[in-house]
């Protein structure tokens, strides 16, 4: 059912999604429909070192860097023009509480794009109280936990943890649990180290061969962007990793680069990826969304669309429906 609504779906989609020849308004325009997420990392350190994380690759200790400002505010007046209106979340593979420089700039976000949602996953180590107040005051909206335990249950470990940071427990279901405590949502995962079935990270984690014959839509619904400023064809993938050199789809230190222009031009790698192709090295060996069994855009199926009447209202329709189902 889901792979048949997917496959509908991407079919559906507007070829413009797909193009590189589209005038810069049809980009701001398919960018603020599609991209549910901007995902930043404000610096490039963590304090962990987990073994099923590209982190445990690379050294990320050493030359620690801090999101440039003139970034920064590039990414943020960007997303101001067009009235943004998903989430901006900061994770990827950094700890976003490790440096303070986090909460003014989730204020800056909420302040510039009063429709976007502040979102930041953390591992909980630097989680006090006076760190829930200052994203409180930063008008966070969503904080996410990762809990990793060496405990296979470790319920009663994450009682005393939400107790010392002033937090109670509504709802648990299974390994989510809904916070209270804070004047914004938060939701906290755990995650036993024994039982963590990883994600192979484009083949640095895992070297997985896996034949996908499904479509990839993250880079239709979620752009990425690392601490130096190099744009990333999705989350799966770091630019430290030489494997990974062709997931690289856009640098935004170039003066005249910003987030539409590359958006547009990473249009090819999209229908590539939409039409479950997967010479791109990385997604060669990508274990992620391999449920969704033979899900892709077919290009006979897009030019037939084009020749039903109404077709877009009958896209939005269904995506509706599927949202709804899916959720
Ligand atoms: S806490 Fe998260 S970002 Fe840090 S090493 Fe572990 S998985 Fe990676
Ligand atoms: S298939 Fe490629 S683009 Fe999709 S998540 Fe995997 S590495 Fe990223």
């Amino acid at each position: 059912m889901r792979s048949l609504l997917e496959t509908i779906s991407l079919n559906l989609m507007p070829s413009e999604l797909f193009k590189t020849d589209i005038s810069i308004e049809t980009t701001r325009r398919l960018f603020k429909e599609y991209i549910n997420t901007v995902e930043l990392e404000n610096h490039n350190y963590c304090n962990r070192v987990c073994w099923f994380c590209p982190n445990s690759k690379v050294d990320r200790h050493t030359n620690i860097t801090i999101m440039n400002e003139a970034i920064f505010n590039k990414i943020v007046g960007s997303l101001k023009e067009i009235n943004y209106n998903g989430r901006v979340l900061w994770s990827l593979y950094h700890e976003p509480l490790a440096h303070n420089s986090i909460f003014e700039r989730i204020a800056t976000v909420k302040s510039n794009l009063p429709d976007a949602k502040a979102m930041l996953i953390t591992n909980g180590d630097y989680l006090t109280v006076d760190i829930l107040k200052q994203l409180a005051k930063a008008k966070l909206d969503i904080l996410r936990i990762s809990y990793y335990s060496e405990k296979k249950d470790p319920i009663d470990e994450i009682e005393l943890f939400i107790s010392r940071i002033n937090l109670k427990i509504i709802r648990i279901d299974n390994d989510k649990i809904i916070l209270s405590g804070a004047p914004f949502e938060v939701i906290l995962y755990h995650k036993a180290f024994a039982n963590i079935i990883p994600n192979s990270r484009g083949g640095i984690v895992q070297k997985v061969h896996t034949r996908r014959l499904c479509a990839c839509t993250k880079p239709i619904y979620h752009f990425v962007i690392e601490s130096s400023g190099l744009c990333m064809l999705c989350c799966e993938t770091m630019s430290s990793f030489k494997e990974h050199a062709s997931a690289i789809i856009g640098d935004l230190n170039l003066p005249e680069s910003n987030i539409f222009e590359i958006f547009r031009t990473n249009a090819l790698k999209r229908e590539y990826l939409a039409s479950a192709k997967t010479e791109l090295s990385m997604c060669k060996y990508c274990n992620v969304d391999l449920k969704r069994q033979f899900t892709r855009r077919f290009e006979l199926a897009d030019r037939l669309m084009k020749l039903v009447p109404g077709y877009l209202p009958l896209y939005l329709k269904l995506r509706r429906i599927k949202k709804n189902i899916l959720k």
